[in-house]
């Protein structure tokens, strides 16, 4: 049994995660944690989509190593540093040239809630308008302003004032696969007497992590790209969680075609778990006024480093992203088999890259029970959605096909555990009502 005692003397009720995952892990490395009793779990959580190359990837460790040895800058405000002039280059020529892309780049406090706010707080003032467009399950972080794009209601809950400024439409399936919920925005929008204020952006999640990983369609994705230009709304992709990479390609939005304004960046970036948060903007809509917004950590050059190396590993060519769309395929097939098993399960597949999710029917609490007992065969699983219905695959993009195949076999059994007791608990529950 782990000694949990000083976490739950000492820290606050709310801790969250140590709550699913009873351990005190000790080490990681690639796409395995280790306990402190030497316990080892395949990592299917990757820091909620912070780890998409693994725990302390020896590419990026030895770069930071290297850093730290030659007194490299370490806290750098927002002066200019060699570390951030390097990742500077390194995203003009990995991310930006290659697309034929021109964005400023803005560094942000290192979490991505700043980056958010950052982001809406701009967008506010180039359109002179308060309102902003927001999505039914979408999530942005959780300080206030974009608390109020967040449509959670254990966390909107928590925020103690009224959050406002905010309209959230229908994302994309939320009124079931036969009724285009774009149709409904831009039937607002073309109405005067709609009520609904005149937005001055539309922030978005290609897929929703937190929301339930919920995919909206490339078509519905360039539809709305379409309403905010002839609306003159600004288009803000929040990408924290499924851009860099975690959709096979560096950006989530890339197969659909479409040019946000403004794109939110965090998680993963760094990729090695050091906390850093960047907004890049269409050049024209850069009106910040010197240091008008600021944060005294928006400078992590160690974030900087691995953040450049990276990029200069993974996204140079576009070899990983084959290998990302072969996993894919492996997860996702090996879904739709578990699937195919449990016809009467209610079980569906969702998700787009190394963000799959495993639909279970919302209020039973199967999809808690599976993590649960996954947790305890040695995965680290989570799940999302309104009802936690949702088990939520998050592999490091870098894990082996090997790893991979492990954690699946152990999802799979827990599955078949968890819906055999419900077969048991619901015979019993019947022989009962028939006495
Ligand atoms: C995690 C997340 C955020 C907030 O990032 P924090 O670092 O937790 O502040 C914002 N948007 C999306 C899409 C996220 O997944």
């Amino acid at each position: 049994m782990t000694d949990l005692k000083i976490f739950d003397r000492m820290e606050s009720e709310v801790r969250g995660y140590v709550r699913s995952f009873p351990v005190v892990f000790n080490k990681a490395r690639g796409s395995v944690l280790e306990d402190e009793s030497g316990r080892q779990y395949i990592d299917f959580f990757s820091g909620a989509g912070t780890l998409n190359y693994g725990h302390n990837n020896p590419h990026l460790k030895d770069k930071l190593i290297e850093y730290l040895h030659t007194d490299g800058v370490v806290h750098g405000l927002d002066m200019a540093t060699s570390a951030k002039k390097y990742f500077l280059e390194s995203v003009d020529r990995v991310l930006l040239k290659p697309r034929g892309w021109n964005y400023r780049l803005q560094f942000t406090g290192p979490t991505g809630t700043n980056a958010v706010e950052a982001a809406l707080k701009l967008a506010r003032q180039i359109k002179g308008r308060q309102n902003i467009v927001s999505f039914t399950h979408g999530f942005h972080g959780v300080s206030m302003g974009s608390l109020a794009a967040t449509a959670n209601a254990k966390f909107r809950g928590a925020a103690g004032v009224a959050l406002g400024n905010t309209t959230f439409m229908p994302y994309d399936g939320y009124l079931g696969p036969d009724v285009n919920t774009m149709a409904y925005f831009e039937r607002l929008l073309e109405d005067p007497s709609s009520g609904l204020d005149h937005p001055a952006a539309v922030i978005v999640e290609t897929v929703q992590g937190e929301g339930g990983v919920n995919v909206a369609t490339q078509r519905w994705l360039r539809e709305l790209q379409r309403l905010c230009r002839e609306h003159d709304m600004l288009l803000i992709v929040d990408d924290i969680q499924v851009g860099c990479g975690r959709t096979g390609r560096f950006f989530s939005f890339e197969q659909a075609g479409i040019s946000p304004d403004i794109i939110t960046l965090s998680k993963s970036l760094s990729g090695f778990g050091l906390p850093m948060s960047l907004v890049l903007l269409r050049p024209e809509l850069d009106i910040w006024k010197p240091g008008a917004h600021n944060g005294t950590f928006r400078g992590n050059n160690l974030a900087f480093v691995t953040a450049a190396q990276a990029l200069e590993t993974y996204w140079a060519d576009d070899a990983f992203e084959q290998q990302v769309q072969a996993k894919e395929r492996q997860v996702r097939d090996w879904l739709e088999n578990l699937v195919h098993s449990y016809p009467d399960a209610g079980l569906s597949v969702r998700g787009r890259g190394l963000i799959q999710g495993l639909v279970t029917v919302p209020g039973e609490g199967l999809a808690n029970r599976i993590a649960a007992q996954a947790f305890e065969q040695g995965l680290v699983i989570e799940t999302s959605g309104a009802h936690d219905e949702v088990l939520k695959l998050l592999p490091a993009l870098t894990i082996d096909s090997e790893q991979l195949a492990q954690g699946l076999n152990i999802i799979e059994r827990s599955v078949a555990q968890c819906l055999s007791q419900r077969t048991t608990k619901a015979r019993v529950l019947k022989l009962g009502g028939a006495r």
